[in-house]
């Protein structure tokens, strides 16, 4: 098999290596914890010992100061695409929270602007996906992030999510940013069945998403795995990132074949590459070992997520024709 990947849920602040963090600290004045590359990379990556989603997104916070200027934001973007380009990926959609960069004073218009520049620097074939984010009081925020991604919808930014903690609350405490995203006719992707059990995915599906980030646990109700199938709603399945959030203890029990048995749309995605220390050429070939998959699954992986990308018709064919 030629390497030819398609990667549709890859979070930015998870995809900051040790070599990036380290050009980006010099270029902003920060100082990290360590200049030595191996070492950083206890710091950017999960640990073995982490219990939850919750342990696993403290592991974000470093990545996440770095990245508060437009020209750290840019290069961060400009860097992970590289880095994909040469894992063999040849499209992606890159999701970040832009209300997360914020902190030295950047509006979350001037975050997207320079995450579109950094996208521009690199020829690998890619989109953004805005997250909002799931915490207790952030509603402006969330809406102001609605409203950036309408400014910039096939420019750039080709959809939107939802991401964070399911702990800070049900998916419909959100309904109000996914009615405006309808109405503004701005795909999305919602995180759910992943923390929280096949319920949420069930909410997700009836708030209007089109694709779910995760959405594993909908193999606990026949009802929910019958949903997605009629309605084609696919997963954005990522096991190396479940395994890390302990939904399961080992590969084995990732229920891949039963959600490809019911008849559910799946794609295969590295989540956060560098926390979970994977990419999408790994994820596949771990899969394709545990389940014996054929060319021809592994084909059809690849074709799920050329025909489920936000991507436009003219970039859809490109992917596919690769
Ligand atoms: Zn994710």
């Amino acid at each position: 098999m030629n390497d030819c990947y398609i990667d549709l849920h890859l979070h930015i602040d998870g995809a900051v290596s040790p070599a990036t963090a380290i050009a980006v600290a010099k270029m902003e004045g920060i100082a990290l914890p360590t200049t030595d590359e191996k070492e950083l990379l206890s710091y950017l990556e999960v640990p073995k010992d982490s219990k939850d989603l919750v342990d696993y997104l403290k592991t974000f916070d470093l990545p996440v100061s770095l990245m508060q200027s437009r020209a750290a934001i840019s290069e961060v973007t400009y860097r992970v695409q590289e880095d994909l380009r040469a894992q063999g990926v040849i499209y992606a959609e890159l999701r970040f929270a832009p209300q997360l960069h914020t902190q030295k004073g950047l509006t979350q218009r001037d975050v997207v602007e320079a995450a579109l520049e950094g996208l521009e620097r690199s020829p690998l074939k890619s989109n953004l996906i805005l997250c909002c984010m799931r915490f207790a009081d952030n509603q402006a925020a969330n809406l102001e992030t609605v409203r950036v991604a309408e400014e910039f919808l096939n420019k750039g930014v080709v959809g939107l999510d939802i991401a964070g903690s399911e702990a800070d609350g049900p998916i419909e405490n959100y309904a109000d940013i996914f009615q405006k995203a309808k109405e503004s006719g701005i795909p999305f992707t919602i995180h759910a069945g992943e923390a929280a059990g096949a319920d949420s995915v069930r909410k997700a599906v009836e708030m209007g998403a089109s694709r779910i980030g995760h959405g594993v646990r909908s193999v606990e109700d026949a009802s929910v795995l019958k949903l997605l199938a009629d309605r084609k709603i696919p997963l954005e399945l990522c096991p190396t990132s479940n395994l890390n959030t302990r939904v399961f203890e080992t590969l084995a029990d990732f229920p891949l074949k039963k959600l490809m048995d019911n008849g559910v749309i799946v794609t295969i995605n590295s989540d956060n590459p560098i926390v979970s220390a994977t990419n999408v050429k790994r994820e596949m070939q771990i899969l394709k070992e545990q389940f014996q998959l054929s060319d021809k699954d592994i084909r059809q992986l690849l074709i799920n997520a050329a025909n489920v990308s936000f991507a436009d018709t003219a970039t859809k064919e490109y992917i596919k024709n690769e």
